[in-house]
């Protein structure tokens, strides 16, 4: 049977409710594995994670993934008896093919206190048997090949490779939210970092043709990867329907240079009632300051004004290139790309810095129009 040692970084600070946080990681863990068809036994021991299974390297790749994993690393125990761990170093430094043109370094940890020698002590005895059995240099800063050690009360784990996982928070651990999906490059990250955080996602997509939608759920799949202990249902809504009472008022009153703004804002209404009814906190936008013309702070303000659900913007201080690099990063970058149909309500030199005043202006005439229509 082999064996993963997880690594978690914030969770553990999180004082009394930590063991909420730890539970919901293996959790999620689980149902990581048990997604990819690998069959595990999720364990905590003292501030770690311990995964036993026979499909060790099948199983990095989900738990890479899986929000609140700092890292992990496929280990080897042996009894915290130094002689053992020492013969075990010796046995994976050669595997590691430590020599005279490879250098070393042993970091020893001791979450067991009463272990007989200390950290120090354990690099100093492993790291100087490496040294006479292979001819080899240490390098504390930049070696060739890392053996961790853990010394715990039950078993020592060494290991020689630790692979980086996703950090933040486990899915789950902070509620939900709506995210405005669309097909483009944007949301999807936005949608990732809150999962990050440890939020359930309601994907809300606004469907303006076959092609975008298409784009927008295969990116929801996408992001299932990260999301395993919460799973994602996208809420597809129709995107002409949800503009049409804006879109004709606005042409009556001739503002159609308002359509994008209104646009979002008859989106984020529609994302409010999804959010109230299915319990989610608030709504995720994919915005990042003035990244295009219609995003400029003060069109942030006139779309976001009035809107009942508090709306979270995680890429608001992110660079367009920070975005794609992540996109690339998470595997919805090339989806994101696809050619789909330009929207078709792109109004000519639409309204780039709307003011609250001119908004509510505007939503005054359009319900003058709606109470004449009525009568
Ligand atoms: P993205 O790359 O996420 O599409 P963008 O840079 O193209 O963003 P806009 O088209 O102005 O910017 O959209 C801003 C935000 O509005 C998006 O990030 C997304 O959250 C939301 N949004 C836009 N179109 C849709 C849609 N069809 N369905 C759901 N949400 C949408
Ligand atoms: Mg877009």
């Amino acid at each position: 049977m082999g064996l993963i040692l997880v690594r978690y970084g914030e969770i553990a600070i999180k004082g009394g409710n930590r063991h909420l946080f730890v539970s919901r990681l293996r959790r999620n863990i689980r149902a990581a594995l048990r997604a990819h068809g690998i069959d595990a036994e999720v364990s905590s021991q003292g501030q770690r994670i311990l995964v036993r299974t026979e499909q060790v390297e099948p199983a990095l790749e989900p738990l890479s993934c899986t929000p609140g994993i700092v890292s992990l690393s496929p280990v080897v125990e042996v009894p915290s008896e130094i002689e053992a761990i020492e013969r075990e170093a010796l046995r994976l430094a050669a595997v590691e093919g430590v020599s005279t043109e490879r250098t070393y370094c042993v970091r020893a940890r001791r979450p067991w206190k009463q272990f007989p020698l200390t950290s120090v002590e354990i690099n100093q005895r492993v790291g100087g048997a490496i040294h006479r059995q292979f001819a080899a240099s240490a390098n504390l800063s930049q070696p060739d090949v890392t053996l961790t050690i853990e010394v715990r009360p039950e078993t020592t784990l060494l290991s020689t490779r630790t692979i980086a996982g996703q950090g933040g928070l486990p899915v789950g651990s902070e509620g939900k939210v709506v995210v405005l999906l669309s097909g483009g490059i944007d949301s999807p990250v936005a949608a990732w970092m809150m999962i990050k955080r440890g939020c359930g996602i309601i994907p809300v997509h606004f469907s303006q043709s076959e092609s975008d939608t298409a784009k927008a759920l295969a990116n929801v799949e996408q992001l299932q990867r990260y999301s395993h202990g919460f799973e994602l249902r996208p809420v597809v809504l129709d995107h002409a329907e949800t503009i049409a009472p804006y879109l004709e008022g606005l042409q009556r009153i001739a503002q159609e240079r308002w359509t994008c703004v209104f646009c979002k804002r008859a989106m984020l209404e529609r994302a409010s009632a999804v959010a109230q009814e299915l319990g989610a906190h608030a709504l995720v936008m994919g915005d990042s300051l003035g990244q295009v013309a219609s995003q400029s702070l003060a069109n942030l303000e006139v779309i976001s004004h009035g809107i009942s659900k508090p709306i979270l913007r995680p890429l608001i201080g992110l660079d367009k290139a920070d975005i794609v690099e992540l996109a690339r990063q998470i595997g919805t970058f090339d989806t994101s790309i696809r050619e789909a149909e330009p929207c078709p309500f792109l109004p000519k030199g639409p309204v780039t810095r709307g003011t609250v005043g001119r908004l509510k202006g505007i939503l005054q005439r359009l319900s003058q129009v709606d109470d004449r229509a009525v009568e």
